[in-house]
């Protein structure tokens, strides 16, 4: 059984706007939605129904944020992991279909920000940067898929020289810089949009792992101390969900860690990002990074580590981000902390019933600040009957990981390999 945990070591966590304190669920309720797990896929979909006039409660084991959404990179970056393979299902309009899904995410988070005014941080200016020469030639091709599709926002290929200029290190060749992306303060977003969905009427529990989905023309959703019967159970676990073995069976847990520099001297930030960029390599094992709002360097990376001891992951971190920016060996690091990403087999996002009144979403593969709000206003329609976009999810049938269950970090540790031997090609 599940022990309620509080929020992990992260300076998300440590600088926090307004803690959120919800009620554990007791008793029996009765909702028109109830959603399992409070990150962004689950709120998301609340706000979004609760704007809708649903009456909508949420149940979440730990605490709002607590999982992947409030641990992330919070790198807002465009695009719908796998889309190639889901713009082949789709036809010839797909393509374009496919390219507005993939923004859509971004503007419901400005327009959420605006609307509900949350602080969170959001400011604009990305670059995917280039370590290798194939690195540069898939730049140029997005890059001519931003002019196919007219992009309203700035972007521009950058040579090595002015990415070395622009970043303050020699370890990339080139980079696109695309200011439709940004950056922002996941905890803060989800705590923020949590707030604005109980403003018009949505209930939140913390504290009250799920144990049990009971099957029927009403769904219900059982805690220990307490039930929610209703008319749609949305499932927003993703990679912290262990419930229903159907979904576990299609989705690789895999771990990221994120370490935060002490608050960097104005100096130091005029030599590495006077711009405010977030910055990510296209690596399978990739690193990732960006300044914080009090100008602490968060830089993230994945390596094969299933604890969450922030000493352990700064010594694994700290090393890799020295060999791009040298001129850190002197700041001290105050945080170190991870989180697991749910990853599918084709990268491809999954949705799905598991019974006609049961839906779920998981498995955004990384890009899930952007996808998770997509995700919640498709799960809305849905609920509301319209589900031209959701079958466009739910027509790719996952593919069934074996052992999922049984050899869970064996796997883990061997997809690592595998994904370390591509990135050296
Ligand atoms: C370290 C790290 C860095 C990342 N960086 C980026 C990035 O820079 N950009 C990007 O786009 N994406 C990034 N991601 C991915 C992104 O964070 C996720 O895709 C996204 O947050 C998933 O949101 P979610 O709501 O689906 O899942 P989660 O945020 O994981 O939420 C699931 C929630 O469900 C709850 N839950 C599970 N089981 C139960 C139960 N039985 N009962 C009740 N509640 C339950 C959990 O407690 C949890 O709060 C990163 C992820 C990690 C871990």
């Amino acid at each position: 059984m599940m022990t309620p945990q509080s929020h992990t070591s992260s300076y998300y966590a440590a600088s926090i706007n307004q803690t959120s304190d919800y009620p554990q669920l007791e008793g029996k309720v009765r909702a028109d939605v109830c959603v399992v797990g409070a990150g962004f896929t689950g709120i998301s979909t609340a706000l979004h129904l609760a704007e809708r006039g649903y009456n909508v409660h949420i149940v979440e084991a730990n605490k709002v944020g607590w999982g992947a959404s409030g641990r992330n990179g919070g790198q807002m970056i465009g695009g719908i992991s796998g889309d190639s393979k889901m713009a082949s299902t789709l036809g010839s309009e797909g393509e374009r279909r496919l390219w507005d899904m993939g923004w859509a995410g971004h503007e419901i988070i400005r327009e959420r920000v605006k609307t509900y005014n949350i602080q969170c941080d959001l400011k604009s200016g990305y670059v995917d940067v280039a370590i290798k020469p194939r690195h540069i030639r898939d730049l140029q091709a997005y890059y001519e898929q931003l002019q196919k599709f007219d992009f309203p926002h700035a972007y521009k290929m950058l040579s090595k020289h002015e990415t070395q200029d622009l970043l303050g290190t020699e370890a990339y060749i080139g980079a696109l810089r695309n200011n439709g992306n940004g950056h922002l303060h996941p905890l803060n977003l989800c705590i923020g949009e949590a707030t604005a969905a109980v403003s018009l009427g949505a209930t939140i529990y913390e504290n009250s792992p799920v144990l049990e989905i009971k099957r029927g023309d009403k769904a219900t959703v059982v805690t220990a101390k307490g039930s929610v019967s209703a008319d749609f159970v949305v499932l927003a676990g993703n990679a912290y969900h262990f419930l229903e073995p159907k979904l576990r069976g299609i989705l690789f847990p895999v771990n990221s860690f994120i370490i935060g520099s002490e608050p960097l001297s104005e100096a130091l930030i005029n030599e590495i990002n006077p711009q405010d960029l977030a910055v990510c390599d296209p690596n399978y094992i990739l690193e990732y990074f960006r300044l914080s709002a009090d100008k602490r360097l968060l830089f993230g990376g994945r390596f094969t580590y299933f604890g969450s001891d922030p000493e352990v992951i700064k010594k694994n971190l700290i090393p890799r981000l020295l060999k791009i920016y040298p001129q850190l060996a002197n700041t001290k690091f105050d945080f170190g902390w991870g989180g697991t990403i749910g990853v599918t087999a084709n990268r491809v996002p999954q949705m799905g019933k598991l019974a006609p009144n049961i839906i779920y979403s998981q498995g955004y593969s990384g890009h899930g600040v952007n996808v998770t709000h997509l995700a919640g206003q498709i799960l809305a329609d849905t609920v509301g009957g319209t589900l031209e976009r959701f079958d466009v999810f739910a027509n790719i049938k996952p593919t069934w990981i074996p052992g999922q269950h049984t050899f869970r970090n064996q796997m883990v540790a061997l997809g690592m390999m595998y994904y370390k031997l591509i990135d050296r090609l």
